[in-house]
């Protein structure tokens, strides 16, 4: 299936619109299957170079570009890929391995985002404001940076892929794109999408490789100027590190350990119907998942039940079959990570009420696997509470007022996403002021973001900058200070004011 979408066995780097071969590859796996689905070219830093003179002088021309113009692509590039959303989310699945209506979902995050970005090629709106002196005018505006590094990862291959590069090149930026290697197939696909949406050559650059190759040497690279980064926190320091001895920008979108309160006046159903959404969609591997769910304890136990009874229902499988919710786990790697932390949960004493094994059965014994899976009796300082998983896995943490809840939410190291359940008007203001977050819910579950609003987090989520939103042009832009003096004589700012 795969060879007949792609059309290819192998895929090539994308660097001044010309479609490279590597000399060494690896092969990406389908996490539902195990099997094969193309190679990826395991480039190294030369390439990096390469693509980075280019990338140089093309961004000098399109930095020339009136930003209308330069949102026509971006316009193509949408059109293109609402044409192919099917296409495109067939290959997601195959790819990354998330339920195929998720996979939807989040091309359908690329599509929104290229026409929501196309749109600020007619804002890029900087201020206009008076000066302190006679004669003068005085203006801020939004100037491209130049060169900038994009890396994303396997979770959302297409989504933060838009988030990044749409807002970097309407801003009149060039793009070199280092993607996962996991989940290269989407960097392939919306290169493609850009060439034939006729972007100018060198604008966007796609270099496949590791991270401690192609990564660091982006990192690294001079002629780079801001990094923009998705993935875990380990990582994440580690480049910031880096480009903070090279003085570089550094945009970071790190973990999350998101918690779901549900109030004593909550509607239960919605709750738990929130809390599955979230807790087990793309089998807990967002970044916004949620992983803690924060009780009161007079519905616990009815929250508890009503959880179970939802939970038997999800169907796990490929997710290239419509009926299944819950589709693999990444790679062994995730797998490994995730049974740890069941054993560590066991450790620390919070009860297993479901789930917390591998699942074997037919043929999910071909990929990676995990039985949603729910503790409870967690307490607030359990590793379990505290650290990202990255897997279908929730813990329930009873507490006996609205005040413990926001603080048992604000107890963690991450600062990404919230979400309360409750009726009552003043607990949804005082929670929405309280919940120390990047993004809040109220009666919806800790994921859905939509493009034009920022995201991102507090405290070790990030480091201040937001993906999407008008936010994200802040990453990829340089705000300059404008004074034009038409007095004809020396004015003095603080000096010459009367
Ligand atoms: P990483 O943070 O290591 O990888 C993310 C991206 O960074 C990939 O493109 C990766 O390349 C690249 N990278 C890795 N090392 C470097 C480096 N030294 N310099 C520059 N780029 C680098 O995450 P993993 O994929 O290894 O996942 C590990 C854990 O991270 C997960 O279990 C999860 O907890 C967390 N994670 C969180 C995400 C989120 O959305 N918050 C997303 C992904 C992971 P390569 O593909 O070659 O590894």
């Amino acid at each position: 299936m795969a060879k007949t979408l792609l059309g290819v066995d192998k895929l090539v780097n994308f660097i001044d619109g010309e479609w490279m071969e590597g000399s060494e590859y690896a092969p990406v796996i389908n996490p539902a299957t195990g099997e094969e689905v193309v190679q990826v070219p395991l480039s190294d830093s030369s390439s990096v170079d390469e693509a980075v003179n280019v990338a140089k002088k093309a961004q000098k021309e399109w930095a020339m570009v009136p930003a209308p113009q330069r949102a026509e692509v971006l316009y193509e590039v949408g059109r293109i890929m609402k044409e192919r959303k099917e296409h495109l989310a067939k290959l997601l699945t195959l790819e990354n391995g998330k339920v195929l209506e998720e996979a939807r979902g989040e091309v359908q995050e690329g599509i929104d985002m290229a026409f929501y970005m196309a749109g600020e090629g007619r804002r890029l709106f900087g201020q206009t404001t008076n000066a302190e002196l006679k004669d003068k005018f005085a203006m801020s505006v939004r100037a491209p940076i130049g060169v900038v590094g994009i890396i994303t990862p396997w979770n959302f291959p297409i989504a933060i892929a838009t988030w990044k590069s749409f807002p970097a090149i309407i801003s009149g930026n060039a793009v070199i794109w280092k993607p996962a290697t996991e989940t290269p197939i989407m960097a392939y696909e919306l290169a493609k999408i850009y060439e034939e949406a006729g972007l100018q050559k060198g604008v966007l650059n796609v270099v496949y490789g590791k991270g401690s190759t192609v990564g660091e040497a982006m990192v690294h690279h001079d002629g780079i100027r801001v990094i923009s980064f998705t993935g875990s926190n380990e990582t994440g320091s580690h480049i910031a590190g880096e480009c903070g001895k090279q003085l570089k920008k550094v945009s970071l979108e790190l973990g999350g350990k998101n918690a779901v309160i549900v109030m004593d006046d909550a509607d239960i159903n919605l709750a738990v119907e929130g809390i599955v959404w979230s807790a087990f969609g793309t089998s807990g591997q967002r970044c916004t998942a949620c992983s803690r769910v924060i009780v009161h304890e007079d519905v616990k136990e009815e929250l508890e039940q009503r959880l179970l009874a939802e939970m038997e229902k999800l169907t796990i499988g490929n997710g290239l079959d419509e009926s299944v919710k819950v589709g693999p786990i990444i790679n062994e790697a995730g797998m490994e990570k995730i049974k740890t932390y069941i054993e560590i949960g066991k450790e620390e004493g919070a009860t297993l009420l479901a789930g917390g094994y591998e699942l074997k059965e037919g043929d999910l014994d071909k990929g990676h696997y995990f039985a949603p899976t729910l503790f409870t009796d967690a307490t607030r300082d359990m590793r379990i509470a505290q650290e990202e998983i990255f897997g279908p896995v929730v813990s329930l943490i009873p507490v006996k007022s609205f005040e413990e809840a926001i603080d048992v939410n604000n107890s963690v190291a991450y600062g990404l996403s919230s979400s309360i359940f409750t009726k009552d008007a003043n607990r949804v203001f005082k929670a929405q002021r309280d919940l120390d977050t990047g993004i809040v819910y109220v009666n919806a579950g800790t994921t859905g973001a939509e493009i034009h609003l920022p995201f991102g987090g507090t405290k070790g989520t990030g480091n201040g900058h937001r993906d999407s939103g008008v936010q994200a042009l802040d990453v990829f832009t340089e705000w300059k200070a404008v004074y034009v003096d038409y007095s004809g004589k020396l004015q003095r700012a603080q000096i010459d004011v009367e």
